[in-house]
């Protein structure tokens, strides 16, 4: 029997998500230099379209789906999902489980390590050898990298989100799938999903795909402080983008968060206010075409790195940014 890796897959109303394709893509090459490996994904729970899920994994190089279903998977609970995993990792003697790092990524790759005794590498970069298993890792919080060395069978990984472009297999499959009800505990129940609540939001609904998105951070001030910074996005038909710092503090919305932890931006043009330019804040909007910063530090990451800055109190520049485009609009 050929080597297996297990990737846990993510999907939402439009199917794999982006994170577990890029997850997928970074596994289908460990699964060539890991003596041509299959490549096996596992989706738990209902899914809105199966042809389409089935579809994109054949795209990116999957060859058995493993799909677990039953009532108590309506819910998401991490130890549900994980005990799917593991019924798949025992059935097909996985040799490495691999999972994106999302937040459910994180949590199902941690249940399945330590319910299979596994050694376990989150936020994976680069998977520099398949035999012995070695991985560079981001480490405190993405300032150092850890190389790795993993001797368990299974092994575990997640992949820190967007180090890897997802890029479709050479040649594309069409996945055997495997449907199962995985058995699992009442205490694999006790902690799940009880409540969603859509996001309600005039300035966010967009901003992955916006082509302009005002950016804040801590410079900001206060949630008061970004009335201008919202003025300036509606202005110029944008998003609004913020660092964790804004989240964190409660000024903004998770769902706002630019970078490691939040969202990836490509618009054509990123006015950074009042942002640092961590690193963890420019793996999100590094991909963006022209990048602004308004920032009154001239040595701070994100004005060295910008196309353009402008250095000064971002509440005496926005303004002045507001004020000239409405004079122009009005003018036109
Ligand atoms: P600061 O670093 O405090 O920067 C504030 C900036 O505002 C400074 O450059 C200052 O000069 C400027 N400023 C202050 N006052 C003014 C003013 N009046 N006018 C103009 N400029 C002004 N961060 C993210 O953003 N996204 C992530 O996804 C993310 N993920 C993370 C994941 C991990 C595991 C960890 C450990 C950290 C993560 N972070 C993330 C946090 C990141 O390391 C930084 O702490 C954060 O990005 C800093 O936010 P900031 O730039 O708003 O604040």
């Amino acid at each position: 029997m050929s080597a297996t890796i297990v990737v846990y897959v993510e999907v939402d109303s439009a199917g794999v998500i982006e994170t577990a394709q890029e997850t997928l893509t970074l596994a289908r090459g460990l699964a060539a230099e890991h003596g041509g490996a299959a490549l096996h994904a596992v989706v738990v729970g209902p899914v809105d379209d199966e042809s389409t899920v089935e579809k994109q994994l054949g795209s990116l190089g999957v060859v058995e789906l493993h799909r677990a279903e039953g009532e108590d998977l309506a819910a998401y609970a991490g130890s549900t999902h994980a005990a799917a995993v593991v019924e798949v990792v025992q059935t097909t003697g996985a040799e490495v489980v691999i999972a994106g790092g999302s937040p459910r990524g994180t949590e199902i790759a941690a249940h399945v390590a330590v319910r299979t005794d596994a050694v376990m590498a989150a936020n994976v970069v680069t998977v520099d050898s398949a035999e012995p298993l070695t991985v560079s890792r981001q480490v405190m919080g993405g300032a150092a990298l850890e190389e790795m060395r993993l001797s368990t069978q299974p092994a575990v990984l997640t992949i820190a989100g967007h180090v890897c472009e997802v890029a479709p297999a050479p040649e594309p499959t069409v996945p055997q799938v495997n449907r199962f009800e995985p058995a699992f505990t009442d205490a694999d129940l006790r902690t799940r999903v009880v409540r969603t609540e859509e996001v309600e939001s005039d300035h966010t609904a967009a901003l992955t795909g916006a082509r302009v998105v005002v950016g804040g951070g801590r410079g900001v001030g206060s949630a008061d402080g970004f009335n201008d910074l919202l003025e300036l996005s509606d202005l110029l038909g944008g998003a609004i983008g913020v660092s964790r710092v804004v989240t964190s503090l409660g000024w903004r919305p998770h769902h706002e968060q630019v970078g490691q932890t939040g969202s990836r931006i490509s618009p054509d043009l990123y006015i950074a206010c009042g942002i640092s330019g961590a690193i963890q804040h420019w793996a999100g909007c590094q991909s963006a075409k022209t990048i602004l910063a308004i920032n009154n530090d001239a040595d701070a990451p994100m004005v060295t790195k910008a196309h353009y800055a402008v250095v000064g109190d971002l509440h005496e520049i926005v303004p002045a940014i507001n004020d000239e485009i409405r004079r122009r609009t009005v003018g036109a």
